[in-house]
């Protein structure tokens, strides 16, 4: 990278593709900044900051994953997502934490400069807490043993990549990789964290005899944002690991009003993805604005943020989609309220 765009061009970029979580996406345009500028500031003085990775803790649906893949694309950087419940302990059956490395490696054809400032998104962190009342139960002891074997890489270290991936043989040429300047975010919904928050905050307002009780809506609208190391160390990750995730912030849950947005105004919205979809056989698709507010509330109440929508809309368009590749007397598609809400047919206009 020859230049790094400054904090609000990123903001700026993230704006088209995510709809809300302002506070998220400032968070991440100067770490992402900063992170970027280490290098130069090495390059030039010789002084090495210290390395700024990201924890995203958000429900799922509210776009951890899109802010990452945003992100490098928008940097033009190798991505590689990956998920931490896939990852097990080195020398235990499963996929070595070095596979990611070889992963963001074939990203970029090897070439092993482009994939040193990659970055790197590993989902569902959260479920290699250690705690026991997590999924993890039957393997709680590897999640933490995975959260060790992850340190280093995420920290910075020199990973020796078999050049064709798989397991390591003593007589193998091997890559080297720097991760130093590779950016590592983790993500994960940690279910119920609110709870430890809430918990620690009322406990220190006793023990400091603090009159001042905090007030409960704020306690329920703004309780992520006040996450703590502590509170992660109560959920299950090792000190050591949250260490090196300095930058920590929160995704809200998305409103109807946001999947309304996400339907309409993202640069790669559904609604213009289907569209486009139908453009190409020469059918207009439309959608009411009464259809899109009801998908909207139906996606709220499946509960998995704005992967609902994808859901709902594939499922209203699948017989549609079935049926005009081999009508050609088809002009318009209307969806209407009672497609979504009474499963009824979309209205059609003949040429
Ligand atoms: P998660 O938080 O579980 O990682 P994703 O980022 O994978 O969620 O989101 C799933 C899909 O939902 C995305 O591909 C995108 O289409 C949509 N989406 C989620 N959140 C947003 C958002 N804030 N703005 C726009 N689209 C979003």
């Amino acid at each position: 990278m020859k230049y790094i765009p400054k904090p609000h061009q990123i903001k700026k970029y993230l704006d088209k593709h995510i709809i809300g979580q302002n506070l998220a996406k400032k968070t991440l345009a100067v770490a992402v900044y900063n992170h970027y500028k280490r290098l130069f500031i090495y390059q030039k003085s010789n002084i090495k900051l210290e390395k700024s990775n990201i924890l995203i803790i958000g429900p799922t649906g509210s776009g951890k994953t899109l802010l990452a893949k945003t992100l490098s694309k928008f940097l033009n950087v190798p991505f590689v997502l990956t998920d931490a419940t896939s990852l097990t302990e080195a020398g235990y059956v499963g996929e070595d934490v070095e596979n990611i490395i070889h992963k963001l490696l074939q990203e970029c054809n090897y070439d092993i400069e482009k994939a040193q400032h990659g970055i790197v998104y590993i989902d569902e962190i959260d479920k290699i807490a250690r705690k026991a009342d997590n999924v993890s139960i039957t393997r709680d002891v590897s999640g933490e043993g995975v959260q060790q074997s992850l340190l280093k890489l995420i920290e910075g270290t020199i990973s020796a990549i078999p050049p064709k991936g798989g397991r390591k043989h003593p007589q193998q040429e091997f890559l080297y990789v720097n991760t130093n300047e590779i950016l590592f975010i983790c993500g994960g919904a940690f279910n119920n964290i609110e709870e430890i928050v809430k918990k620690r905050i009322r406990r220190k307002n006793y023990i400091g005899f603090n009159a001042k009780m905090y007030d409960k809506d704020y306690l329920n609208s703004n309780i992520l944002q006040n996450i703590q190391t502590e509170d992660l160390i109560e959920f299950g990750l090792i000190p050591e690991f949250i260490g090196r995730l300095p930058v920590i912030t929160n995704l809200n849950s998305l409103s109807v009003m946001d999947f309304i947005s996400i339907l309409h105004n993202t640069k790669n919205s559904l609604i213009k993805q289907y569209e486009m979809l139908f453009e190409v056989e020469n059918i207009k698709l439309k959608f009411k604005t009464e259809a899109v507010y009801e998908i909207s509330k139906k996606a709220m109440k499946l509960n998995l943020g704005a992967r609902g929508l994808k859901s709902i809309l594939e499922k209203i368009l699948i017989n549609t989609m079935y049926k005009t590749p081999f009508r050609n007397d088809i002009y318009k598609i209307i969806i209407n309220k009672f497609v979504i809400l009474n499963n009824e047919l979309p209205e059609i206009i003949k040429k």
